[in-house]
C-alpha cells in the first residue's frame, strides 16, 4: 500500500526494512521531539503513525493512536506499535513516565476503601513508598494519602 511512497531514506532503511527487536530511535528525533515526523509523499507524517500501519495496516478506528510495547516515545520499531485508544495511550505514557521517574501520576483508580487500608498499613508502620509501590500510585499520591493531605472530605469523592 506504500509502495509508492516516497519515504526518508532513513526510515526505508532502517525502520521499513529492518527485523530488529530493538528500539528504533530516529536521528532526527531531536530532544524534546516526542514524535518525529517523516516525509512521506511530500506529507510530514507522525514516523510512529506510519510505522504502526505498516506492521497493522490502518488505524481500525479514526482517532486511535500508536501506542508503544516499549517504554521509548520516540521509538518507531513497528514491532513495538499498536493501535490503541487514547486511554490506552495515556496509561503508555504514565507507566513510561513511572519507569523514568520511579512515580505514577494516575490516583483515579482509588476509592475510599482503598485509601484506608493504605492508611491503615501506613499506621501499622509501612512505608509510604512501599505502599505506593503496592498499589501501584505515585509516591508523592501515597504520601499525601498518609498524611490527609489528599483524599480529605470524603462529600467530595477525595477530591479536595
Ligand atoms: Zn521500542
Amino acid at each position: 500500500m506504500h509502495g509508492n511512497a516516497k519515504v526518508l531514506p532513513w526510515f526505508l532503511e532502517n525502520v521499513v526494512g529492518s527485523n530488529t527487536d530493538e528500539c528504533i530511535v530516529s536521528p532526527h528525533a531531536a530532544e524534546g521531539n516526542l514524535y518525529p515526523r517523516a516525509l512521506i509523499d511530500g506529507k510530514r507524517v507522525r514516523m510512529n503513525r506510519y510505522a504502526c500501519e505498516l506492521r497493522n495496516g490502518p488505524a481500525p478506528y479514526p482517532g486511535m493512536y500508536a501506542c508503544h510495547t516499549c517504554d521509548v516515545r520516540q521509538c518507531v520499531n513497528p514491532r513495538h506499535l499498536y493501535w490503541g485508544t487514547h486511554a490506552q495511550n495515556m496509561k503508555d505514557k504514565a507507566v513510561a513516565g513511572s519507569r523514568q521517574s520511579g512515580e505514577t501520576h494516575s490516583g483515579s483508580k482509588l476509592t475510599w476503601a482503598i485509601v484506608d487500608e493504605i492508611r491503615a498499613k501506613h499506621e501499622g508502620g509501612r512505608s509510604t513508598r512501599s505502599l505506593a509501590f503496592e498499589y501501584s500510585i505515585a509516591i508523592s499520591g501515597a504520601w499525601k494519602i498518609c498524611n490527609h493531605k489528599a483524599w480529605r472530605h470524603r462529600e467530595t469523592g477525595g477530591v479536595t
